[in-house]
């Protein structure tokens, strides 16, 4: 497995919308194991695929992080089924958006449908804070980041203050 690097927001792949993938290969398989890794190390609770530079769509989250036994999931080319009507907010962050955090307004439980690495689908319904993490990485799949949630100038300041950091790690 391999650590791959997180782009950071301002980024161009940020802002696009992943491919489907149709029928898991290895290739498929491999990316998932490799951001696995990446999402563990980091370490976060998500990672979508377009955050490693790969347009498809592919997301793996693991929310169990701080209950102890882990549950890595991989999902490919997940759909939301489902979303329940009632909304709450609740604290993201994003690893393209290191060091931020900001309260979002979503849906509390969601349907999802995905292809997992055997080519199985199967459906779960998610809730508290996995459903955040899957809405969150949904988003990402159709290049929407959660700051977009967020006041324009708040977005403005955030968006600055990234571009800061990414000439910081360039020098570095
Ligand atoms: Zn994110």
């Amino acid at each position: 497995m391999t650590i791959r690097p997180i782009l950071i927001h301002p980024d161009p792949r940020l802002r696009k919308e992943a491919e489907p993938v149709g029928t898991v290969d290895d290739e498929i398989r491999k990316l998932g194991a490799d951001m696995l890794e990446t999402m563990y190390d980091a370490p976060g609770i998500g990672l979508a695929a377009v955050q490693v530079g790969v347009m498809r769509r592919v997301f793996v989250m693991d929310c169990s992080a701080k209950e102890g036994t882990p549950d890595p999931l991989v999902m490919v080319d997940p759909q939301i089924l489902w979303l329940s009507e009632e909304e709450a907010p609740s604290e993201e962050g994003c690893l393209s958006i290191p060091e931020i955090y900001a309260d979002v307004t979503r849906p509390v439980e969601v349907t999802l449908r995905w292809t997992d690495l055997e080519n199985a689908v199967r459906e779960h319904r998610f809730d508290a804070r996995a459903a955040t993490c899957v809405q969150h990485e949904m988003d990402h799949l159709a290049g929407k980041l959660f700051i977009d949630y967020l006041s324009p100038v708040k977005r403005t300041m955030i968006t600055s203050k990234m571009k800061k950091l990414k000439k910081e790690m360039a020098r570095a």
